[in-house]
């Protein structure tokens, strides 16, 4: 049984946004109302004890260290307060990299199987891209991604609308197209690189402002929900945003421009 009843909303708290680490940056995690955890980067270290260990459930858009830092610190911190497994939910490579290279006794132990394999601290769960779920009352879907490695979005709707978190992503244009048919009500949107880095930016699989942009302005229905951006450098925050907002106004406007562009930060909560 699931903690949380199915309710009209749902509380999305920004633990990390950033694409590094720096005096008040943290990397990527979301925490939607109690219970369920969106990435694990550096930001889950803001919980406290008890917030951490009422996390049942997580959600891992990638396998990306800044995606997945602070989950084997979590289950350490938390496992004796905890009577059953946290479940981790992603595509079957992410949960292969979890098992090859963090929980393989040698960086962290083996948590999926201890304290004993019929007990342990974590399980992990598949999912494959297009799945649809309910995962403590609320509606998940997982939503296409293009990056480096497997990788998927996803939209959580608590009853009310969708709240849409890209993942780390380049030009994926079937995210968008999925996204067209969902009732959204707030979109997360990475955008790792400026513009002086735009090929680092398509290699790694990740977008700038010109390629969010360019994609944003050929969508068939211009959107009416506001985008966050999310995954900027500490450094380069600044330079991204001034970028960002110059191309938008650029000439020609499609109709329903300028977008409702907004920007992360970290211990920001929305209500969706
Ligand atoms: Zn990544
Ligand atoms: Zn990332």
């Amino acid at each position: 049984m699931s903690k949380e009843t199915a309710s009209a909303s749902l509380r999305v708290r920004v633990l990390g946004c950033s694409g590094a680490i720096a005096q008040g940056c943290r990397t990527t995690s979301f925490l939607v109302d109690d219970h369920l955890l969106v990435d694990a980067g550096t930001g889950v270290g803001d919980l406290s004890l008890e917030q951490m260990a009422n996390i049942d459930q997580v959600l891992l858009t990638h396998s990306h260290l800044d995606h997945i830092a602070a989950l084997p610190l979590m289950v350490d911190a938390v496992a004796k307060r905890r009577r059953q497994p946290l479940q981790v939910r992603a595509l079957p490579a992410t949960l292969d990299a979890l098992r090859r290279h963090i929980f393989n006794n040698v960086i962290w132990p083996d948590f999926t199987r201890l304290p004993s394999a019929d007990r342990p601290f974590i399980e992990l769960l598949p999912f494959e891209t297009g799945d649809r779920f309910e995962c403590l009352g609320k509606q998940i879907e997982i939503l296409p991604a293009k990056h480096t490695v497997p990788a998927v979005g996803l939209a959580i709707d608590g009853g009310t609308g969708a709240w849409v978190f890209s993942g780390d992503t380049g030009a994926c244009p079937a995210f968008w197209q999925r996204i067209a048919q969902l009732p959204v009500r707030a979109l997360v949107i990475e955008t790792a690189f400026g513009r002086d880095e735009e090929e680092l930016a398509r290699i790694s699989g990740h977008l700038s402002p010109a390629t969010l942009i360019e994609q944003l302005r050929n969508l068939p229905k211009q959107p009416d929900y506001p985008i966050h951006i999310t995954h900027t450098k500490p450094s380069e925050t600044e330079t991204i945003v001034a970028q960002l907002c110059a191309l938008e106004l650029q000439e020609p406007h499609p109709v329903g421009w300028p977008l409702a562009l907004q920007w992360l930060e970290a211990g920001v909560e929305f209500a969706i």
